[in-house]
Order: C-alpha cells, then sequence, then structure tokens
C-alpha cells in the first residue's frame, strides 16, 4: 500500500492548505481529507483504489 504515501501530504486546490486528515472509519480504511476552510474534501477508498472529490458548492458557484 506505498501508493498511500503519496496521499499523506495534499494541499487544498482552492486556498493551498495542507489537508485534514479524518480516518474515523478504521475498518473500512477510508480516508478523508477535508480543508480546515471547507473549501474541498477526498475521500479515499483503498477497497477499490479510487478516490472522491468534492468541492464546496459555494466557493465555486462564481466561476459557472
Ligand atoms: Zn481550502
Amino acid at each position: 500500500m506505498h501508493f498511500l504515501k503519496k496521499l499523506l501530504i495534499e494541499h487544498c486546490p482552492i486556498c493551498n492548505t495542507i489537508l485534514e486528515t479524518k480516518n474515523s472509519n478504521v475498518l473500512s480504511s477510508v480516508v478523508i481529507k477535508t480543508c480546515p476552510e471547507n473549501h474541498y474534501q477526498k475521500e479515499f477508498h483503498p477497497a477499490f483504489e479510487t478516490y472522491i472529490e468534492s468541492y464546496a458548492v459555494s466557493k465555486i458557484e462564481g466561476s459557472r
């Protein structure tokens, strides 16, 4: 699982703050990384070897 290491430090694409890691569900080993300002969230699912990115809608409304 060494590819997890490159996920250890990631930055918010909006404000460039280091994302906080929340690994509340150890059994399913889902790793959730969020911006402290709630701009951005990344949910990593090792079981599926995929991740889900979410942006705070209110922050990107202006670009639509
Ligand atoms: Zn941010």
